[in-house]
């Protein structure tokens, strides 16, 4: 029996009666995380794992909200759902349903590995498993947080010694607290924008140690500008906010920083490759890990997944849905006015579509300057090959249509001065 189906509304449990992230305002929402993707205003009540209450109430402001400790199962219409640790970000849940002997998880976003400011991702066994697959393609890999951090701090550093500020772009909720968090705060002053104040408030407030970091309007030692680290949302970059810290280096830290090519069309210094998802390895663990027969995949890279999970023997299937990417600005909508934490609904598939396509043909090894379309696709069909020897060969490019939209993508401007105050453009 199905457990989840898709509805115009988003995703619903048919025994239970509720949905899960849905889209469209509805009486009963399990929210996995507080993404404006997938926590939306305007249902009539809430469910949601007990850690993530205060992020979520700074969030959506005053609903009816069910906080339930992780682990703990409550029982509705006969159903027990439990919420258990997705590693995304601060509460950030799977959302475990049981029916009749019938066990489902729905993984919202989640990832792999370390983070200081979150618990773990736990793998939770069911029959079916839903899962998300924003970097699902062979090229995402990501390194380790001491790596990570190790290159924002060197780079902090000489910037430091240079006597020029250091900015960092990063989504204001959970990617903003993991920099601060993960950075070495004796190099200098950590300075935040206002789009990350409230959310560090319910951080600490939630019990998640982050050392000070001070918005620049209570900074009265304005040397201490030219020594700071600057944490951002990526819609600051291009503002005049920016102009109270005179000379800076920027970087953007988001998981598209892997694709070859994308610091430059972000137009900023440094990009560095920090993502709240779970790489390609790390798809592949939290779906083994399932012991999962079938995977239903929602969002980001689907065809290449529901292919993959196909050749390793799962009954693979896909949701449509309205879920985003926040490491992409451009789909995160409102991000800099915390007040409208709307994604855009129109356009995201499209975007996210293009990204990936760009990375598919980044990863062959497709420059595309200069080079006619027909020769880019050729190219890029025969590198695709390479990339992924032996293991999933149509998982990187499979149609010349792909290519013909990563070139058209990657013809859109690309300079740092050619549109500095559109970070939000579909690149
Ligand atoms: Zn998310
Ligand atoms: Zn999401």
């Amino acid at each position: 029996m199905n457990l989840v189906i898709a509805t115009p509304q988003g995703l619903y449990c048919p025994p239970g009666d509720f949905y899960i992230d849905p889209w469209r305002p509805v009486d009963r929402a399990v929210i996995t995380h507080a993404h404006a993707d997938h926590a939306r205003r305007g249902h009539r009540h809430y469910l949601a794992a007990a850690p993530g209450e205060g992020v979520l109430r700074s969030r959506m402001g005053e609903i009816s909200l069910d906080a339930l400790p992780y682990g703990q199962k409550v029982v509705h219409n006969g159903v027990t759902i439990s919420l258990h640790p997705a590693g995304h970000v601060l509460g950030s849940s799977q959302v475990r349903i049981e029916y009749r002997g019938e066990v489902w998880v729905a993984s919202g976003d989640y990832k792999i590995g370390t983070d200081p400011t979150c618990l773990p991702f736990e793998p939770v066994r069911c029959h079916t498993f839903i899962t998300e697959s924003t970097f699902g393609l062979p090229i995402y890999r990501w390194q380790s947080d001491d790596d990570l951090f190790a290159e924002i701090n060197a780079w902090w550093r000489d910037n430091a010694d240079a006597g020029r500020a250091s900015v960092v772009y990063a989504y204001a909720f959970g990617k903003a607290q993991r920099v601060i968090a993960g950075v070495d705060p004796s190099i200098g002053t950590i300075v935040i924008h206002g789009a990350v104040d409230p959310l560090n408030t319910a951080y600490r407030a939630a019990g998640v140690p982050l050392p000070p970091a001070f918005k620049v309007t209570d900074i009265e030692d304005k040397a201490l500008l030219r020594r700071c680290l600057v944490v951002a949302p990526p819609s600051a970059q291009g503002t005049p906010w920016l102009r109270r810290f005179g000379e800076y280096s920027d970087g953007f830290a988001s998981g598209w920083m892997q694709v070859r090519g994308a610091q430059r069309r972000r137009g900023v210094d440094r990009g560095f490759v920090m993502s709240d998802h779970a790489d390609w390895p790390g798809l592949q663990y939290a779906i083994k890990e399932s012991g999962a027969d079938t995977v239903y995949v929602t969002h980001g890279s689907v065809g290449p997944m529901v292919r993959w999970l196909t050749e390793q023997g799962y009954e693979a299937l896909s949701f449509t849905t309205e879920y985003g990417d926040e490491e992409d600005d451009a789909q995160a909508g409102g991000d800099a006015a915390p007040a409208e934490p709307e994604a855009e609904p129109a356009g995201g598939a499209a975007s996210d579509t293009a990204e990936v396509d760009a990375a598919n043909a980044d990863a062959a090894g497709v420059d595309t300057a200069g080079v006619d379309t027909a020769g880019v696709v050729a190219a890029a069909g025969s590198a695709a090959s390479i990339v992924d020897a032996g293991k999933q060969p149509e998982a990187t490019l499979n149609a010349p249509s792909d290519v013909l939209e990563a070139v058209t993508e990657l013809k859109a401007p690309m300079a740092k001065d050619a549109a500095p105050n559109e970070p939000g453009t579909s690149s």
